[in-house]
């Protein structure tokens, strides 16, 4: 099977278990996730789970990936920070949504920061902006965000990703320390936070 004709399977048998938008389908059909993985297991690329990706971290699973875009509803053109970029697939994804330039991420390790960028270049996503830092400060000089998401976990959500959240966005990640609820917060006009929780989840910790 081709790498398109893998993602096509794995995409309907989401399908089969979540609802998902004809955006978020179309997003996770275009992005190939196999050129995001290490080589040695390219050939689990679209199997729905999480792989390693060097220094202890790991891609997610391909439903959590839908399940975040689908919470996080998103259109085109909306700018959106992401904390924990890992290998950039997530990010590439987002950026099938709102366009890569409206995308800005954040990653703890260099070396992970480094390969991402390089990733997302040579695939077309080059106008995404990564940044190597701590995801705790969010990115304050690009500030205020549409959404804001998190793919590793926090005792509760760092404030400055509080403040850097437009009113009326999302701010969305696991909360909780072996025991994650991903929790949505959604931005009030009068700067207040609503909160829901979608399930348990487990993600790597944040640093
Ligand atoms: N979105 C990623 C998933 C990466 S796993 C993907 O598609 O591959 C979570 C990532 O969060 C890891 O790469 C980890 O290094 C990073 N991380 C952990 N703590 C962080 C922090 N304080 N700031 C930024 N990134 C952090």
């Amino acid at each position: 099977m081709t790498p398109e004709e893998q993602r096509a399977e794995l995409v309907a048998s989401l399908e089969q278990r979540e609802s998902l938008s004809q955006r978020t389908k179309d997003a996770l059909l275009a992005v190939p996730r196999h050129e995001f993985v290490p080589e040695q297991h390219r050939s689990e690329a679209y199997r729905d789970r999480p792989l390693p990706i060097g220094d202890g971290q790991t891609i997610s699973a391909p439903h959590m990936v839908a399940i975040m875009t689908e919470l996080l509803e998103l259109s085109q053109g909306e700018r959106v920070l992401e904390i924990g970029t890992g290998c950039g697939y997530h990010a590439a994804v987002t950026a099938e949504v709102v366009g890569s330039e409206n995308v800005y991420s954040v990653e703890y390790h260099d070396s992970l920061a480094e390969r991402a960028r390089g990733t997302l270049q040579a695939l077309g996503y080059g106008d995404i902006s990564v940044c190597a830092g701590d995801g705790k400060q969010g990115w304050p000089e690009q500030a205020p965000f549409d959404a804001i998401y998190l793919t590793c976990a926090a005792a509760e959500f760092p404030s400055p990703l509080r403040e850097q959240l437009a009113a009326g966005g999302h701010l969305l990640g696991p909360v909780g320390d072996t025991q994650q609820i991903l929790v949505r917060m959604t931005k009030t006009a009068e700067n207040r936070f609503e909160r829901e929780e979608h399930g348990y989840v487990r993600f790597v910790p944040l640093r």
